[in-house]
């Protein structure tokens, strides 16, 4: 039995081991060796997810976690924390990085015939044994675990172990483990995977760990038929690649997602392949294409693009960016890799602090920027790369597009400039309102810029995600609502080149944004065509207005939503230009570098003048020039130049004309059929609409929006209940009405529930809850919860209710008190329905009554009434019962929210 690689793969990798990459595991075993010295206990505790727990309160950062030194201390600004939820939260590292070093222990063990990493591997496999079904599986956040709080960490963690347990028996064989084999199989992967199996997370990046370790404990315990699901079922490895993994390689949830994913798809490709199911050519090519998808909109200083919400300014000179080169050049040679792994080991790149030895698997952290060599990288390299590689040299980075992104990058000057329209995919939840946005980078000189996200907790995430943040354009003072645009043209010859794309902004509104980048200039002109007069407004960061003007201090008006972003505006003035609707405006650096603006609009367009927060973690504010006309049809253009090429810009009708510092003029009139450049000297390119790119393939324009749903809900939440229901009515709720937590209904003491709505008066309804098994474990709604930014309540006895009564509604939390009810109103729901509510013990339960006062007229009504269940030692509640039905679905991060479409319509007629 081999897991990742075969067993006579395993034996040829002792010489690697002993030679080209004796320098990776003689790091490895040094930092193992405190560990042999003294294998620890493994923990006794579960681990915990709470607000607090991990992190510092007053920067938000994540405590550092050193394996040898249970201290909880902040590295940002050096406090110490203490507590049951920081231990507890620790733990979720700890776990972590101890299963890893039994997987490094088996694997030295093997490869070098080391007896002590051998038996430390085995003694920690054993006491795992031992102690897994101890933990707990309750109270947790994101589906069944039981050391965790969330499945997919769960396999995460059992994937080190199973590996680790299938090393040792591969390679080093005997008595001793086969019986210990049996135990760990029997008391540790069997109920494990089973839990995991439970719980299917659909197309979430997730649902890739779940795989990979549903392969790799169905592979040990020899059960085909999970071997099978998780190959070939609906979200299995086959369905990941195929529809998950892009056309063009990407992750569908972007940048920051990427490598997790596919780092969990190389496992599966690896156990599959190990078990003789290699991947079809067609998937097999689309996996290989994600080696190389992180690095195609690489900035020139190796940075990501902080699109959504991503971290600002993360660097790939990162141990796991150079080792997913590695993995992919042992599948295929590949030059994008080579050269990509050029940079990454150039030794001329200071070294740094790796933080191997307190790696926690596969749940990575980020680090600073570092020089790096293969003896940095992890395991992977050490089992699976290509003993020596092939030759690396760093190749210019080229234009390219993304279309299934919907991102397309122009690069000049052997890729030191990169021009990028972000035109695509909303991005779903951690999308920004940021379609059509214009990045400009020269080098380490961020022109425009998008700047991701900060931090969760801070005030300025409001800031970062409006579309007043992003150089992108936005509608009568509010940000975009999310919408995906479409590609227009996309072609480069690496000398001229243009992106076109649009956008509908508002109902019947088209903006349309295309960026002509030559040799040493860009082009940008925005033009819109709507059904009525719209304000639009163009943000362009890090410049103000050169040039006689006069700036009049005035605020500028915008919508008031925090995440419109008008609020976080400073020193707004009107700027009032010597010519109207025309503007040089001008960039400069801290180095002295210049970026040279030249912007057109209508007579009657407006300019205004800001400051707005710099990206995170940077001090200081930025200068903005915000461009604004309300018209049903209209545009702005401007030339960007970036070194001084350009000396001065003219329109003549709609054509522009770009004086250029060599003396020569460029000619841009518009072209019904493209863009055309006429170059003094009789040459003239015409850039075609067509589509041309490396990647370009038409259907990954279409957008599959069912892959966005985060996971399949058993009741399809947009279609609207069609039965109408008269009243009186009675319904017993039980199983089908269960939306579970671990345990199924039965698993859970078959929970009950009589909902009893009737009509007393004609202008009142009574919604009356019977609960007859109940501890009446109730939480005040003044309890602080601890866990996270839910109400507390929901986590012990409560009734939730949500009514539609015409044109009022309400949505309420209802915790029955010493002699009353506490209502809590839900957020997100319109409360002007009044309700009225009392309670009462029963002999094993409670009973609740709520009185809605919907008044005459309304031919009938909605409702949905869910029930909070809970039994005494838990911290999370177990379940609920929903009146509107929950089969098949799970409570995780539902909080008190509700989906107005699923509430039950009653009839109020003939009453
Ligand atoms: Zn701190
Ligand atoms: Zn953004």
């Amino acid at each position: 039995m081999t897991l990742i690689v075969t067993a006579v793969e395993l034996d040829a990798r002792r010489a690697v081991a002993r030679a080209e990459l004796a320098p990776l595991v003689e790091g490895l075993r040094r930092e193992l060796t405190p560990l042999l010295e003294s294998p620890p206990e493994v923990p006794r505790e579960k681990a915990l997810l709470s607000r607090t727990g991990g992190r510092c309160t007053i920067d938000g950062a994540l405590l550092h976690f050193d394996p040898y030194d249970p201290r909880h201390i902040c590295p940002a600004c050096g406090r110490e924390y203490a507590g049951e939820l920081h231990d507890r939260f620790r733990l979720y590292w700890y776990q972590m990085w101890l299963a890893e070093r039994v997987l490094h222990a088996a694997l030295l063990g093997v490869l070098t015939d080391d007896e002590p990493c051998r038996l430390s591997a085995a003694t920690l496999l054993d006491r795992y044994a031992d102690q897994y079904l101890r933990y707990p599986n309750a109270d947790n956040v994101l589906g069944p675990s039981r050391p965790f709080f969330s499945t997919y960490l769960e396999s995460i963690w059992l994937l080190q172990l199973t590996i680790a347990l299938d090393i040792l028996e591969t390679g080093a064989p005997s008595r001793e483990l086969t019986s210990l084999g049996a135990r760990v199989r029997d008391r540790l992967i069997a109920p494990s995977v089973s839990l995991i199996a439970s719980y299917d997370e659909g197309m979430s990046n997730r649902q890739v760990w779940n795989n990979a370790a549903l392969m790799a404990a169905s592979r040990l315990l020899d059960d085909r038929v999970l071997f099978d699901r998780a190959l070939n079922g609906p979200s299995g490895l086959h369905a990941h690649l195929g529809n998950a993994l892009l056309s063009d390689g990407s992750w569908y949830e972007g940048e920051n997602y990427h490598l997790f994913a596919h780092r969990g798809l190389w496992y599966g490709e690896r156990i599959a392949n190990a078990a003789g199911h290699s991947l079809p050519a067609s998937l097999d090519d689309r996996y290989h294409d994600g080696f190389a998808a992180p690095f195609r909109t690489i900035l020139p200083d190796l940075t990501y693009p902080s699109r959504r919400d991503s971290q600002y300014a993360v660097s790939v000179r990162q141990p796991r960016f150079a080792e997913s080169c590695e993995l992919g050049l042992a599948h295929h040679n590949d030059q994008r890799l080579t050269s990509m792994l050029a940079r990454l080991y150039d030794p001329t790149i200071p070294r740094g602090d790796t933080g191997r030895a307190a790696s926690s698997a596969d749940v990575e952290r980020n680090l600073p920027a570092m020089g790096l060599s293969r003896a940095d990288l992890s395991w992977r390299t050490l089992l699976c790369a290509l003993p020596t590689l092939p030759p690396l040299v760093a190749q210019p980075l080229r234009s390219d597009l993304l279309p299934a992104q919907g991102l397309g990058v122009l690069r000049r000057d052997e890729g030191a400039v990169y021009v990028s329209l972000d035109y695509g995919h909303s991005g779903g939840g951690h999308g920004h309102p940021d379609r059509l946005n214009l990045t400009l980078v020269d080098g380490a000189r961020r022109w425009f810029d998008d700047p991701g996200t900060g931090s969760y907790v801070d005030p300025t995430l409001h800031w970062y995600r409006s579309t007043l943040a992003h150089n992108a354009p936005l509608v009568d003072g509010h940000s975009q609502h999310r919408v995906h645009g479409a590609l227009l043209a996309f072609a480069d010859d690496d000398r001229y080149g243009w992106i076109s794309a649009q956008a509908e902004l508002a109902p019947g509104l088209i903006v349309r944004r295309s960026v002509v980048v030559l040799e040493d200039y860009l082009i940008d002109e925005i033009h819109w065509e709507g059904a009525e007069a719209h304000e639009i407004a163009l943000p362009m960061h890090g410049v103000d207005v050169a040039g006689e003007h006069a700036k009049i201090p005035s605020p500028i008006a915008g919508g008031t939503e925090a995440e419109d972003g008008f609020a976080f505006l400073a020193d707004t003035a009107r700027v009032h230009l010597p010519i109207a609707g025309r503007a040089t405006l001008l960039g400069t650096t801290s180095d002295g570098a210049q970026l040279n603006g030249w912007t057109f609009a209508s007579d009657d367009a407006s300019v205004w003048f800001a400051t707005a927060p710099a990206p995170p973690g940077r001090e200081g504010r930025m200068p903005l020039v915000l461009l604004r006309h309300r018209a049903t049809a209209g545009g702005f253009q401007s030339v960007w130049s970036w070194n001084d090429s350009v000396i001065a810009v003219e329109r003549e009708g709609d054509t522009l004309v770009v004086m250029r510092r060599d003396g020569s003029r460029h000619r841009h009139p518009r072209s019904p059929i493209g863009w055309t450049v006429d170059m003094s000297g009789d040459r003239v390119v015409v850039l075609s609409p067509s589509l041309r790119s490396r990647a370009g393939c038409a259907k990954d324009l279409l957008f599959s929006d069912t892959l966005r749903t985060e996971r399949a809900a058993a009741v399809p939440e947009d279609m609207p209940p069609s039965v109408l229901y008269p009243l009186p009515t009675t319904v017993e709720m039980g199983e089908p009405h269960y939306r579970q937590s671990e345990f199924t209904w039965q698993g859970a003491g078959a929970p009950r529930a009589t909902v009893t709505v009737t009509r007393p008066t004609r202008g009142t309804v009574l919604v009356e809850v019977e609960v007859p098994a109940s501890q009446r474990l109730f939480v005040p709604l003044t309890t602080e919860n601890q866990l996270d930014n839910e109400p507390a309540s929901i986590n012990g006895d409560s009734v939730q209710l949500y009514a539609i009564a015409g044109a009022r509604s309400a949505g309420l939390l209802l915790v029955p008190d010493t002699n009353s009810v506490s209502v809590r109103p839900v957020d997100g729901w319109t409360n002007d329905l009044s309700v009225d509510a009392c309670w009462r013990p029963t002999s094993s339960g409670y009973r609740l009554e709520a009185t809605l006062h919907i008044g005459g007229g309304a031919p009938e009504f909605s409702l949905d009434v869910i029930v909070n269940e809970v039994v005494s030692g838990r911290a999370r509640r177990r379940g609920q019962l929903v009146l509107s039905g929950a089969a098949g679905e799970f409570i995780y991060l539902r909080g008190d929210r509700n989906d107005p479409s699923r509430l039950l319509r009653f009839s109020l007629a003939n009453v």
